[in-house]
């Protein structure tokens, strides 16, 4: 076991055989960039990456927005033997990437190294048109295009049809002329259903080999362009789906470079999650019908049925108490009936008419069983929950792995080095939580401290809250224990700040005098605090809330007391409010968890971001539920392990909205006292933000508002 450290020492000046190094290739790129300057934190993090390179030991960076940390891990990535992988969670990120930064950093290194470097981007097999369902999907579009759709109440249902079938002409049209099948390359897009009628799930593909496409395959094309590059870019999810399923789809490589880090566990998370729905299991019949007798196609009907009925009587959220006996029944059904039809389907043989149809309608069943025995097994690993959204818009059981730190130490971190970056790594200060989370060492769990072990005791005699007051004096050292513990390989860590001047440019207002959050929704006193912050500057508000009705009740708010325009998410497409915020001068733009990272808006359009509570994960979040309650039985505190280090990477990413570029000034106002009066992890959460200028006095903060509303 290797303790982490703080990533320091020398780094190699010329790399054998007098190639170039990282620091040569990175002042290369930023002296092409029109105004480019060295960035010193920009500097480090490319000189520890090379170290990293070097030694094989791991490295997590925090970097904060404005580094420049896409060049800094580009450029000695271009130091390494053999392909260089990069994972983004982001389309945005990985546009960024593909579309800018690395075409960029091609030309400017050119003449350096001597030759152009080549990159690629790779996604998901879903993500490229198949023209082996294109070649079938005039048959199938009946069933799996239209019927697949949400059907809108009465008339409407014809005018949704059209819509569709207009879509899928366009699309046909499309793939007579695109070069790559990527859907990104597709404008306007299509709707989900349109498109899932012409890919093609992994599971569910024939294989080039067998495919009578394959030669021509979209997908297969991007893969072989993967092994040729010098930098592959692909995204978490894949990432996750290759090393838990062993698909090899990402091609061998020593350096994995995974930026926005923060979201990795997550997205390793979803991958790893499986769902039953009574709409997949009605579609994979109808599917396999022509393959099956009737009997055994009609067992299939009747487990999604049983299906439908048990999610209809179960409530929504965790199951804590085991699976209830209707939806045991329901599993029970389909795991016998996908057994028999998988039976009587037999082997995609190499003489059979249509294998791909075949082996399609086999990976369906093969995971509805899969899912069925998983759920049916109850395993103390995963957790499951039954999911109905407020809209009505589907039901499905669902199960998840527990944690994934296992899955990630296992699989992550062999024949490889691992930098691992975002803005938003150091929670309280320490890379100790992210470390453990992403599987990588860490120190051993904390004992509960004394307020830890009342809360646990609270929470036995069911008297603990939901968002209890107090974990523990030292948050770093309680947040310890996120996970069960794991041995993983040795890392290094390496904070290189951020370029803004922090304390200069914003001011971080607690309005401590507020009562502390209790109800849903947003409180009176809240509302005037925001109606005052709000008038002081004029607009120019961004708005994050913790609930839907929160933001509506603002935008309410404002609407009727103020002449300011509010852009309400969920009125609008997204794209289309932040532009309009962007563009419109006075407008504030109010809305919820999606806005907390993906908005980008330099300048002063941006100079208020206000946040309504502390994003501590709601308790109809199952996952987060289940792990804070698994730490609790263990004799921790889940609330400072899992509860408050999620609140933490949140509300670092929220308030990371205000400043984004060295011109930027403005206010940060947090309408949760708890941030300031909470022991323990409220000083624990303000660890995790920027270094602000620090302030609970609402005339102070106003005053400022005022003053930037004059400028
Ligand atoms: S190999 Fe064939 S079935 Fe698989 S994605 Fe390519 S075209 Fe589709």
């Amino acid at each position: 076991m290797t303790a982490p450290r703080t990533a320091t020492g020398p780094v190699p000046k010329k790399r054998r055989g007098g190639r170039p190094g990282g620091g040569e290739l990175l002042a290369a790129a930023v002296g092409a960039v029109p105004g480019g300057a060295a960035r010193p934190g920009q500097q480090q993090m490319a000189e520890a990456i090379e170290r990293s390179v070097a030694t094989g030991e791991h490295l997590l960076v925090q970097a904060g927005t404005g580094t420049g940390k896409s060049l800094a891990y580009l450029a000695p990535a271009l130091t390494v033997d053999g392909p260089v992988v990069v994972s983004t969670a982001t389309l945005a990120l990985q546009s960024q990437l593909v579309d800018h930064d690395l075409p960029r950093l091609a030309d400017a290194v050119e003449p350096v190294l001597g030759r152009r470097p080549t990159f690629a981007v790779l996604k998901g097999r879903h993500h490229y048109l198949c023209l082996a369902r294109l070649d079938s999907s005039v048959e199938e579009e009946p069933e799996d295009a239209l019927f697949d759709a949400p059907r809108p109440a009465g008339g409407k249902w014809l005018g949704e049809a059209g819509r569709l079938g207009k879509q899928m002409q366009r699309l046909r049209d499309w793939a007579e002329k695109t070069a790559t099948g990527d859907r990104d390359e597709l404008d306007p897009g299509v709707d989900d259903q349109v498109w899932r009628s012409i890919s093609m799930p992994a599971r569910e593909c024939v294989g080039a080999t067998r495919c009578p496409f394959g030669q021509e395959c979209f997908a297969e094309a991007s893969r072989a362009r993967a092994r040729e590059a010098d930098i592959v870019v692909t995204n978490h999810s894949l990432l996750a789906v290759d090393m838990i399923a062993g698909r090899h789809i990402v091609p061998p490589h020593k350096l994995l470079v995974v930026d926005e880090a923060h979201e990795l566990a997550d997205r390793v998370s979803s991958a790893a999650q499986a769902e039953l729905e009574p709409q997949l299991i009605d579609r994979s019949a109808r599917r396999a019908r022509p393959l099956l007798r009737p009997e055994v196609a009609e067992r299939l009907t009747e487990a999604g049925d049983a299906l439908a009925v048990g999610l209809a009587e179960a409530p929504a959220g965790r199951l804590t108490a085991g699976l209830p006996p209707a939806l045991r029944e329901a599993c029970t059904l389909l795991d016998a009936a996908t057994r028999a039809a998988l039976e009587a389907i037999g082997d995609v043989k190499a003489d059979d008419p249509d294998p791909v149809r075949k082996q399609q309608a086999k990976a369906v069943l093969d995971e509805l069983s899969k899912t069925a025995q998983r759920l049916l097994e109850e395993a103390d690993h995963d957790v499951a929950w039954v999911e109905k959204p407020e809209n009505g818009s589907r039901r499905a059981l669902v199960v998840a792995p527990l944690s994934v730190a296992g899955t990630l130490a296992t699989h992550l971190y062999d024949e490889r080095t691992v930098v691992a970056t975002s803005a938003t790594l150091a929670l309280g200060g320490r890379f100790d939580t992210v470390a453990r989370a992403l599987g990588l060492d860490a120190p051993p769990p904390a004992p509960p401290s004394p307020a830890a072990a009342a809360l646990a005791t609270a929470a036995a005699a069911g008297r603990a809250g939901t968002t209890p007051p107090v974990a523990s004096t030292d948050g770093s050292r309680a947040a310890i224990g996120t996970v069960p513990a794991t041995e993983g390989p040795g890392w290094t860590s390496l904070d290189v700040g951020s370029p803004f001047d922090y304390a200069r440019q914003g001011i971080l207002y607690v309005a401590a005098h507020l009562p502390r959050p209790s109800v849903s929704g947003l409180p009176e006193a809240a509302g005037e605090e925001l109606l005052a912050l709000v008038g002081a500057l004029g607009g120019r508000t961004l708005g994050l809330f913790s609930s839907r009705r929160a933001a509506q009740q603002a935008a309410e708010l404002l609407r009727a007391r103020t002449d300011l325009p509010v852009l309400l998410q969920g009125e609008e497409a997204l794209p289309l409010l932040v532009r309009r915020f962007r563009e419109e001068r006075e407008s504030c733009l109010f809305g919820v968890m999606s806005l907390w990272q993906g908005v980008d808006v330099p300048g002063d359009a941006c100079q208020l971001v206000v946040i309504d509570r502390l994003p501590f994960p709601r308790p109809d979040e199952p996952l987060a539920a289940a792990r804070a309650a698994a730490v609790d039985a263990g004799g921790g505190s889940g609330f400072a392990a899992v509860s408050v280090p999620i609140a933490a990477v949140r509300l670092a990413q929220g308030v990371g909205r205000l400043i984004r570029a060295t011109g930027d000034r403005g206010v940060v106002a947090v309408l949760d006292s708890r941030l300031e009066t909470a022991r323990g992890y409220g000083s624990f959460l303000r660890r995790s933000l920027p270094p602000f200028w620090y302030t609970t006095r609402p005339d102070v903060a106003r005053g400022a508002l005022e003053r930037l509303g004059k400028s």
